[in-house]
């Protein structure tokens, strides 16, 4: 497997990586370019100023205008014409201008296109003892009062290589000062980023130790909190699937106890006492038999779904002949039990295609809770149909215990036992309508319930007509 880097590690890589490119792409433009960059500038600075100048000629402060132009731009300005008035130069370097120059210059700028021209590799020796100085001289012709008036414009270029080995110098310091902060701002950046996380990650290692206690983790980022959260919730969902884990099998064990003491207690009755064998007491071990094997059916489906999620047999049947299917099986235990039980169905009498056995284990299911959940004297239970916007609502409705409203959302869970404390006549192992809601997903269908607590409950599901 790859070795892993540390964040921090990484962090450091990443910016310091930055910081090189960023000082690397400067320090080559600055000393590769900056002598390209100042020759640009001076070129520029020299022809705005002549083409200003040029157009201000005869202005009354002409002469204040041509120093204050001078001095702010660095540059050196000179006005030829015939007429004196318009003489002037500032102390620089075209005062020492030979006339026989600047006849040249002059000429050259007249015979120039649009009357004015750049002299970029100009040598002007002061002084015959002095090197040559390499200036820049701009030169622009105009007429003004039919006079030919000339502006020259002058910079004096210095040599950059004293300013590039500076310049170098100065990004060794600053690249070195840059660095030391990239690594103390990248220390400080981990350490807020990293100190949740180590704590995350540590918490998570006492979850899966089971040892972790919920402790919220103490962070400012909305990132980290949501990740602490999950962690809490997942440790919450644990507990809960743990706890009801726990509780089914002591609920299971207890169910299939009891039947199972009944059918050997009543069995070696039977075997010892001849004449107790009875239907009636036959009858008793068929019974409890039956129980046993529908709680285990229960389990088998619902360790089947968790493996090999639900597989759906659909079949083609008239709504009406499924729920009166399911109304006989009840009907006798019902009379018998002097239970108001009653099918109502919708006069229409849809086709739809449903996988039979699953939706009858669902009403089933709904019926002995209706039957279960139950201890009015005059116990009523409905199995019905009515027509809805486009589907048909199946619903089981009893006059029952009905549910509290904290409890609702929860009865669907697996394992959830609204009633805590198991009593024998209550069969139910807590899965049954966890079983449902798998079976009615897998469907596609709407279901719910709705109740109230002492008066009733209606389990529904809403099945769409086949088209
Ligand atoms: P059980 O096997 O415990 O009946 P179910 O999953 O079928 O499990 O039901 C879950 C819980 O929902 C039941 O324990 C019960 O508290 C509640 N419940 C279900 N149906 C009804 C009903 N018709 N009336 C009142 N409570 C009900």
């Amino acid at each position: 497997m790859k070795k892993k880097t540390s964040l921090r590690l990484q962090l450091i890589g990443i910016l310091l990586g930055f910081v090189v490119l960023l000082m690397g792409t400067v320090y080559f433009v600055q000393t590769t370019f900056l002598d390209d960059f100042y020759r640009i500038n001076k070129i520029k600075s020299i022809e705005s100023v002549g083409k200003s100048v040029a157009e201000q000629i005869g202005d009354s402060d002409f002469e204040d205008i041509v120093e204050r132009a001078g001095m702010t731009n660095e540059v050196c300005i000179r006005v030829v014409s015939n007429n004196s008035a318009y003489s002037y130069t500032g102390a620089c370097t075209l005062r020492g201008l030979d006339n026989s120059i600047i006849n040249l210059i002059a000429q050259e700028t007249m015979e120039s296109a649009d009357g004015e021209k750049l002299f970029d590799d100009f040598r002007y020796q002061r002084r015959p003892d002095e090197n040559p100085e390499k200036v820049f001289i701009y030169s622009k012709f105009i007429t003004y009062n039919n006079e030919p008036v000339m502006v020259l414009v002058s910079t004096a270029i210095t040599p950059l290589s004293a300013t590039i080995s500076t310049l170098k110098s100065q990004y060794f310091l600053i690249s070195i000062a840059l660095i030391v902060m990239t690594v103390v701002l990248a220390l400080i950046i981990s350490r807020i980023i990293l100190r949740p996380v180590k704590q995350i990650s540590e918490e998570s290692r006492n979850l899966s130790r089971g040892e972790y206690d919920g402790t919220r983790v103490r962070t400012d980022s909305r990132e980290m909190s949501d990740l602490n959260e999950t962690l809490i919730r997942a440790n919450e969902d644990i507990q809960k699937a743990d706890k009801a884990k726990k509780e089914l099998l002591g609920n299971v064990s207890h169910d299939l106890r009891t039947p199972l003491t009944m059918i050997v207690g009543y069995g070696e009755m039977i075997r010892d006492l001849p004449e107790e064998n009875t239907e009636e007491n036959l009858n008793v071990i068929i019974e409890e038999a039956k129980r046993l094997s529908t709680l285990v059916d229960d389990l088998i489906d619902i360790s089947k779904i968790d493996t090999a999620g639900v597989e759906l047999n659909k079949e083609d049947i008239r709504l009406n002949a499924l729920l009166e299917d399911v109304y006989h099986q009840y009907q006798k235990y019902c009379e018998s039990q002097n239970i108001d039980f009653s099918l109502k169905l919708s006069e229409d009498d849809p086709l739809v295609n449903i996988d039979i056995k699953r939706i009858k284990q669902i009403l089933y299911n709904f019926i002995n809770n209706s039957l279960n959940y139950n201890s009015k004297k005059k116990q009523k239970i409905i199995l019905g149909t009515e027509k809805m916007d486009d589907v048909y609502r199946v619903y089981v409705y009893d006059n029952g215990e009905g549910i509290e409203a904290k409890d609702i959302q929860n009865i669907w869970d697996r394992y959830y036992k609204v009633d805590k404390e198991h009593r024998r006549h209550h069969i139910g192992s807590g899965i049954g309508l966890s079983l449902s809601r798998d079976l009615l997903n897998a469907h596609g269908l709407n279901y719910g319930v709705e109740s109230e607590p002492k008066k009733y409950s209606r389990f529904y599901f809403d099945i769409p007509e086949k088209q």
